[in-house]
């Protein structure tokens, strides 16, 4: 098959980046360093041809078709061990390290599955960058700072293991087929790894309603005497909402509470 004649595919949320300053833009914005790259959903390869050019990448496409194509456009790549590209499903390769040696992720994620592939490279020891193409409010949760409408777990998540910024916004048009929101590639730069599950459980419960108060939130989960004693600890007020406490607040919090 030709790259011309291929369909998209929904179910595998297929939106073809064609915009050539914005695939020069991620790779601009790519860390400095001797790690691997690997790229989630390589597609018709526009992105990856470029990440070849700097390092040697490690791609993994679901859809058979697609691979195939890969194969026959990347074969001097592949041979030479430039690419190495794994077939199926990236959800089911990664066990607790997606790749044996340290790599940054730097992708046009397939939207359907962005937040779940983020949070695992968070949690991956290996994964050391996360530079991805995303649905911008997807973005903008992982990027916010206290006080913000959409500072969320999310945010607090990933501001626990390093530092968060929007590299760019890229309008639907950028596409083919163009999807029906804005979009923004971000960048994670990881320093620690990925907080305790029981931590991210605390998050999920201060934001169960965001508007609530964060007293009313917690107290479906802890007692209502720790988090008053907590809350007075660290000066919070009864009424605060849980979007006003900022990333350090949390770990203090969840140190008194846990
Ligand atoms: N990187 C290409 C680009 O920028 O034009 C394609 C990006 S497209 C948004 C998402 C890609 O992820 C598609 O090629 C799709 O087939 C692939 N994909 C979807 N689900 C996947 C999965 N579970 N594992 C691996 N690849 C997947």
């Amino acid at each position: 098959m030709k790259k011309e004649n291929v369909v998209a595919k929904k179910k595998f949320g297929q939106n073809f980046l064609k915009d050539e300053s914005v695939l020069s833009k991620i790779v601009e914005a790519m860390p400095k360093n001797d790690h691997k790259i690997v790229e989630i959903g390589p597609g018709l390869g526009d992105l990856t041809k470029f990440l070849v050019d700097v390092k040697s990448v490690e791609a993994f496409e679901v859809d058979t078709d697609l691979c195939k194509l890969l194969q026959d456009n990347f074969e001097e790549e592949i041979a030479t061990k430039r690419l190495h590209l794994h077939c199926g499903d990236v959800l089911q390769a990664w066990q607790s390290t997606l790749v044996d040696e340290p790599y940054d992720l730097v992708a046009n994620l397939p939207y359907y599955i962005a937040t779940n592939i983020i949070l695992k490279a968070l949690a991956d020891p290996m994964c050391k960058n996360i530079l991805v193409m995303v649905q911008l409010e997807v973005a903008e949760k992982f990027c916010a700072s206290s006080g913000e409408k959409v500072f969320g777990s999310l945010g607090i998540i990933a501001q626990s293991v390093g530092e968060t910024r929007i590299v760019v916004k890229v309008p639907p048009t950028a596409f083919d087929p163009q999807p029906k929101v804005d979009s923004a590639v971000f960048l994670i730069q990881k320093k620690r790894d990925r907080s305790d599950k029981a931590f991210e459980d605390m998050l999920r419960v201060a934001f169960t309603q965001p508007r609530k108060t964060l007293m009313k939130n917690l107290s479906c989960k802890y007692e209502k005497s720790i988090l008053q004693g907590a809350f007075n600890e660290l000066e919070l007020t009864l009424t605060i909402r849980p979007h006003q406490l900022d990333t350090k607040d949390y770990h203090q919090l969840y140190k008194l509470i846990k």
